[in-house]
C-alpha cells in the first residue's frame, strides 16, 4: 500500500496510508473535541464528505458546526431529507426538481398536483423527524452520466433527466439516504441524525428554472440549525419581521399602493407616503448642497443611440424596456442617469480649475424585473436613485472618496443606521482602463476608508469591469443586512463619451468619474426604513407629527384654532373632531403611529393649552400650542443634527 502525506493547514504533516477516510485522517491530525465538531472537510480547498477516501497528498481543514459553511451544509442536507420525506409520504405523485441551501435556510421544488399547502407541513416534519431518528448515512456514489440519466428516467424524475442532459460531464455523483437518491455534488452531513432542529416555513409557486414558460412547481422553504435555541431565536425574528413587513405597514399607514391596472412593480405614493418621501428628499437635497453638490434634473427617455454610446444597450439591454419611435427615431426609457450627466458635462468645455464637479439628482429610472422577483417597495420596475456623479482630477480622487464616505455615513446615521459592513471590490479579470489608473483608484478608496476609520473587507476581483468600488450594507433593527450605498470609480464612460478637460499643462485630459448612490433607491430605502422603525418614524420624518382630538363638540372651535396655529408654525398636524369616544380616537392615532396626540377637553380650552400624549402612552404636562410647536422644532432639529 502506498503512503500519502496529510496535514491540516499550518499543522504538522503525517504519513498515512492512501485510501484512508477523511474522518480517520482527522483522528490523526486534530484533537478529539475538534473532530467531533467536524461534519465534513475542506480537502486542498475542495469540500469533501468525512467518509471520502484520500488517495493523494492532502491539506485538510475541518468544516465544523460552528462555521457558516457547516450550517450551509446542514441546511443543504436538510433539503435532501425534506425531499426524502415528501417522496416517502406522497410517492409517485411527486417529482423532485432542485433543492439548494439559501441564506437562512433551504428550499426544494416539487412538481405535484394539487400543490402543497402549509397544512402538509406537520406530516412532512413528522416524517423528517423519523428519518433523523433512523440515523441513515448519506452515501455517495459516482456514475457515468448515461447511467444516471437511465436511472432517473426509470424513476420518472424528468427534471433530473433534463438537468443531466444539460450537463457537460462524463460522470456525476449521487447521494443516497434511506431509499431516496438525489443528484448532487455534495458534500453532506455524515448521517441524518445530525439534523437536530428544523422547521418548514412557507410554500410558494416557482417556475422550473425560473422561466415563466415552464411548469409551475411548488417550492417548500425550511430552515435548520445545529442548536434548538438558535432555531427559536430565528423563528422569533421571523415573527417580528412579519409584523414589520413594509407591505402590511405601507397599507396600514396609507403610504403607498401598487395596483394591477397600473402595472406590477410601479409604486403609487399616497399622500402620507408622498409627504414622507418629500421630507427625505428635502433633507437629502439640503445635505448635498451643504456638502458642495449641485442639483440636476434630466429626462426619462433618450435616443437609443445614446444608450449605444454608453454601452447600456449591449451590456444592460435585457433590463431595458423596448424602444418607442418618435419622428422615426428610436428612443428608450432610461435605466440609469449617468449618460445625461455626462451630456451636461460635455455641453461645455472644462478646465482643471473647476474640479471637483459634484452633480446629484434624484433620478427616476426604469428597469425590467421578472414579475416573480417583484416585492413591495424592495424590488420594483420604476425607482428613483439618489444618484450623483463626481468629475475630478486624479490628485483629487482620495479627497473626493473621503467626502463621499463622510456624507454617506452622516446621512445613514441621521436615518438611524450606524452599523454596517463595508466591502472593497478590486480589479476583475476582464477590465478596461490602465493598470496605473486601477492601482491609483483602488489605493484612493483604501486610503479614504482608512482615514475615515472604516473597517472593510476586500472582495478580490469582484469590481465591475470599469473600475473598483465600495459597497456599504446597513444593518436594521432586526440585524438584517441591506445593500444600499455604492461608490464606483469609472474609467469606461469618460472614454466612451470622449470627456475632456484642459489641464494645468494646457493639454486635454480625461476626467475621473465617480458614480455613487447612498440610499440606493428611494423606494427600497423607504421600504427598509418602514421595517427598521416598524412604521414609527422619528419626528422629523413623520408624515403626521401630531393629531388634535377633542373630548366633546364644545371644544371643536378651540381645536380648529390650535390646528391653524400649529400649521402656521410648521407642525404637520391633523385633527380628529369626530363625535367618537376619546379612547377610540387615541387607538386610531396609535395604529397610524402618530408621534404626538394633542388632547383638548374643557380644562385645556379654559387654560388655552393642550395635553400632550406620546405615541408610547406617556403624558406630558399641558402646554400652549406655541410651546408644543417649539418642542417639535427642537426635537426635529436634534434628529437632523448636522455632522
Ligand atoms: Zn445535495
Ligand atoms: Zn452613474
Amino acid at each position: 500500500m502506498t503512503d500519502i502525506t496529510v496535514s491540516i493547514s499550518e499543522g504538522e504533516a503525517k504519513t498515512l496510508p492512501a485510501g484512508i477516510s477523511a474522518q480517520d485522517a482527522l483522528k490523526e491530525l486534530v484533537s478529539n473535541k475538534q473532530r467531533k465538531q467536524a461534519i465534513a472537510v475542506m480537502c486542498n480547498g475542495e469540500p469533501l464528505d468525512l467518509s471520502a477516501a484520500l488517495t493523494a497528498d492532502a491539506v485538510l481543514e475541518p468544516i465544523t458546526m460552528k462555521s457558516d459553511e457547516g450550517l450551509h451544509l446542514l441546511r443543504h442536507s436538510s433539503a435532501h431529507i425534506m425531499a426524502q420525506a415528501v417522496k416517502e409520504l406522497f410517492g409517485q405523485d411527486v417529482k423532485v426538481a432542485i433543492g439548494p441551501a439559501i441564506e437562512d435556510g433551504y428550499y426544494y421544488d416539487f412538481d405535484r398536483e394539487p400543490s402543497f399547502t402549509p397544512d402538509d407541513f406537520e406530516a412532512i416534519e413528522k416524517k423528517m423527524a423519523e428519518i433523523v431518528k433512523a440515523r441513515q448515512p448519506f452515501e455517495r456514489r459516482e456514475l457515468p452520466i448515461a447511467e444516471a440519466i437511465e436511472f432517473f428516467d426509470k424513476q420518472g424524475e424528468t427534471y433530473k433527466v433534463e438537468l443531466l442532459k444539460d450537463m457537460d460531464a462524463d460522470t456525476v455523483s449521487l447521494y443516497q439516504q434511506g431509499d431516496f437518491i438525489d443528484l448532487c455534488r455534495g458534500p453532506h452531513i455524515p448521517d441524518t441524525s445530525w439534523l437536530k432542529s428544523f422547521k418548514l416555513l412557507r410554500v410558494a409557486g416557482s417556475y422550473w428554472r425560473g422561466d415563466e414558460k415552464n411548469a409551475m412547481l411548488t417550492r417548500l422553504y425550511g430552515t435548520a440549525f445545529f442548536d434548538k435555541k438558535e432555531l427559536k431565536k430565528y423563528l422569533n425574528r421571523l415573527e417580528e419581521a412579519k409584523k414589520r413587513d413594509h407591505r402590511k405597514l405601507g397599507k396600514q399607514l396609507g403610504l403607498f399602493t401598487i395596483q394591477d391596472e397600473v402595472g406590477p412593480g410601479l409604486i403609487l405614493w399616497q399622500p402620507r407616503g408622498a409627504q414622507l418621501r418629500r421630507l427625505i428628499e428635502d433633507y437629502w437635497k439640503d445635505e448635498h448642497y451643504r456638502f458642495g453638490y449641485d442639483l440636476l434634473y434630466t429626462p426619462h427617455i433618450a435616443r437609443q443611440d445614446l444608450w449605444k454610446t454608453s454601452g447600456h444597450l449591449d451590456f444592460y439591454g435585457e433590463n431595458m424596456y423596448s424602444a418607442m419611435e418618435i419622428d422615426e427615431v428610436a428612443y428608450q426609457l432610461k435605466p440609469m442617469n449617468c449618460p445625461f450627466h455626462i451630456a451636461i458635462y460635455n455641453a461645455n468645455k472644462h478646465s482643471y480649475r473647476e474640479f471637483p464637479i459634484r452633480w446629484c439628482e434624484l433620478g427616476t429610472v426604469y428597469r425590467y424585473e421578472r414579475t416573480g422577483a417583484l416585492h413591495g417597495l424592495m424590488r420594483v420596475r420604476g425607482f428613483t436613485q439618489d444618484d450623483a456623479h463626481i468629475f475630478c482630477r486624479p490628485d483629487q480622487l482620495e479627497d473626493e472618496i473621503f467626502n463621499i464616505i463622510d456624507l454617506n455615513l452622516h446621512i445613514l446615521k441621521t436615518f438611524g443606521f450606524d452599523d454596517y459592513d463595508v466591502y472593497l471590490s478590486t480589479r476583475p479579470e476582464k477590465y478596461v482602463g490602465s493598470d496605473e489608473h486601477w492601482e491609483l483608484s483602488t489605493e484612493a478608496l483604501k486610503q479614504a476608508m482608512e482615514k475615515k476609520g472604516l473597517a472593510y473587507e476586500v472582495d478580490p476581483g469582484e469590481g465591475v469591469f470599469y473600475g473598483p468600488k465600495i459597497d456599504i450594507k446597513i444593518k436594521d433593527q432586526l440585524g438584517r443586512s441591506w445593500q444600499c450605498s455604492t461608490i464606483q470609480v469609472d474609467f469606461n464612460l469618460p472614454e466612451r463619451f470622449e470627456m475632456t478637460y484642459t489641464g494645468a499643462d494646457g493639454a486635454e485630459h480625461q476626467p475621473i468619474m465617480i458614480h455613487r448612490a447612498l440610499m440606493g433607491s428611494l423606494e427600497r430605502f423607504i421600504g427598509v426604513l418602514i421595517e427598521h422603525y416598524a412604521g414609527g418614524f422619528p419626528l422629523w420624518m413623520a408624515p403626521e407629527q401630531a393629531r388634535i382630538m377633542n373630548i366633546t363638540d364644545d371644544q371643536a372651535e378651540y381645536c380648529k384654532k390650535v390646528y391653524a396655529d400649529l400649521r402656521k408654525a410648521g407642525v404637520r398636524v391633523e385633527q380628529d373632531l369626530r363625535n367618537e369616544k376619546l379612547n377610540y380616537k387615541i387607538r386610531e392615532a396609535q395604529i397610524m403611529k402618530v408621534p404626538y396626540m394633542l388632547i383638548i377637553g374643557e380644562r385645556e380650552k379654559e387654560d388655552r393649552t393642550v395635553t400632550v400624549r406620546k405615541r408610547n402612552g406617556d403624558n406630558l404636562p399641558p402646554m400652549t400650542s406655541q410651546e408644543f410647536a417649539d418642542m417639535v422644532r427642537k426635537e426635529c432639529e436634534e434628529g437632523l443634527e448636522v455632522a
